[in-house]
């Protein structure tokens, strides 16, 4: 799924921080690394950047 633009629970705009997170993955930070650092304290936004999951990619093979 695409992220979300915001958290679910808070409203709190995640979307924005998403790029920046994987970039931070991609360095070799941990995700706690990575949230910390991008101020994201909350655990209800914290799930949001941690649980999803983005498989459009995978979808894209079964298309016409
Ligand atoms: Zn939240």
């Amino acid at each position: 799924m695409l992220m979300p633009v915001r958290c679910f629970s808070c409203g709190f705009p995640v979307a924005e921080y998403s790029e920046e997170y994987k970039d931070l993955l991609a360095k070799g930070k941990s995700s706690k690394e990575a949230m910390d650092s991008l101020q994201i304290k909350k655990y209800c936004c914290r799930r949001m950047l941690l649980s999803n999951s983005e498989y459009i990619g995978e979808l894209l093979k079964f298309q016409k």
